[in-house]
């Protein structure tokens, strides 16, 4: 894969009137990325997007596409394509006249559009019966995969998707993340996916880029997203989590001595790489996954436990997911495979257990 960045994102800034959408926004995307844009309802997502197509100017800074600055090029001259959640069809115009319609905008000959179409329709899958219908005769997930037919059709360098499934039942979503993922791998373009699905980020995307309130908080790999949260609020938007209060009395070169209340640790130290470069001594906060804490039977070790009483049972398909209240007060949530040979019972008084490795120190506060 070539490294140099596609898209070059450098302190945007946007205001509507006294409101401040985006307060400074730098991003750099390799070409042939698929970067997912997540955060919470209102946060900036689509108005980077706006951005980047050009259908809004920033109010200040840097947007360059391939090299090139894009300020003053209009979204229809700009190598970006868009897709909405919203299908935006045109409802009297066949698949056909639909797909190749950016096509005949910029002049190209009928027959080259044509040839085009033929080759889009190939590559969604679309059978080519559907060429000569309108839109309404067919079912969403393939009008959707028409709209995508149609962003792919010129070409661009970025493809930009906001929320492009959601409106999608379930199982049809599902179809069209694995769909997203093998156009992608196929056909090598840049893809900006803003969804309020993480699962989908987590499953489709080269990096997370976490929003808040049109900053951005963290961009990584989904697993140091998942694993290594920059701090407490990318570690519970970006699925449970349990994130207990320790006070770091000691920042060495190699390890960190830590008190954390009801929590038994034989060393009372964590290695450093366990441990968020921002924090220093103080207070800090141990996140722990559901995933990666399990019951310790009679006998059994862990380098770190806690005494609990189970409160709930949720039973989720291959795994189970418990609470557990701590004499501490502190609510952990606990998810173990069904198959579990130490199965745990509501009113239960429980020891739990988790490994140094499993655990990522974040700095407290900013939930
Ligand atoms: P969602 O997930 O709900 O789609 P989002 O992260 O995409 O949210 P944006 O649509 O980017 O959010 O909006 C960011 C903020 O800017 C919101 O508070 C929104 O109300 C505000 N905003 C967006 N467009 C305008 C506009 N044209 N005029 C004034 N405020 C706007």
């Amino acid at each position: 894969m070539n490294t140099a960045p596609i898209l070059q994102i450098e302190d945007i800034h946007k205001d509507y009137g006294t409101y401040q959408a985006l307060k400074g926004v730098s991003l750099s995307v390799r070409q042939g990325e698929f970067i997912a844009l997540v955060g919470p309802s209102g946060c900036g997502k689509t108005t980077l997007l706006k951005q980047i197509a050009g259908f809004e100017d920033a109010t200040s800074g840097r947007i360059s596409i391939d090299g090139r600055d894009m300020a003053g090029v209009p979204a229809a001259q700009r190598p970006t394509s868009i897709v909405f959640q919203k299908l935006a069809l045109f409802p009297h115009m066949t698949v056909a006249e639909n797909i190749g319609f950016p096509l005949k905008l910029r002049k190209v000959v009928p027959a080259e559009i044509a040839a085009r179409v033929n080759e889009m329709i190939a590559l969604m899958e679309l059978k080519p019966i559907y060429l000569d219908r309108l839109p309404r005769a067919l079912s969403g997930g393939e009008q959707q995969r028409v709209a995508l037919a149609r962003s792919m059709i010129s070409s661009p360098k970025l493809l930009l998707l906001d929320e492009p499934l959601s409106a999608l039942d379930v199982k049809l979503k599902k179809v069209l993340q694995s769909e997203l993922k093998r156009l992608h791998r196929s056909v090598g373009v840049t893809f900006v996916h803003v969804t309020h699905d993480l699962e989908e980020a987590m499953m489709l995307a080269d990096r997370i880029c976490v929003m808040r309130a049109g900053h951005i908080l963290q961009l990584g790999e989904p697993a140091d997203i998942y694993y290594r949260p920059a701090d407490a609020f990318v570690a519970g938007f970006i699925g449970e989590t349990n994130l207990l209060p320790v006070e770091i009395t000691r920042r060495g070169k190699d390890r960190v001595e830590y008190r954390g209340t009801g929590i038994a640790d034989e060393t009372g130290a964590i290695p450093v790489r366990f441990i968020a470069d921002q924090v220093g001594t103080g207070q800090a906060l141990m996140n722990v996954r559901p995933e990666l804490i399990r019951r310790i039977g009679p006998g059994d070790k862990a380098e770190c436990s806690m005494n609990a009483q189970v409160t709930e049972i949720f039973t989720k398909g291959g795994t189970v997911q418990y609470r557990a209240h701590t004499p501490e007060g502190y609510d952990l949530a606990i998810e173990i495979q069904g198959t579990s040979d130490l199965p745990m019972r509501v009113g239960e008084d429980v020891r739990l257990g988790w490994a140094k490795k499993d655990i990522w120190v974040l700095p407290a506060g900013a939930a």
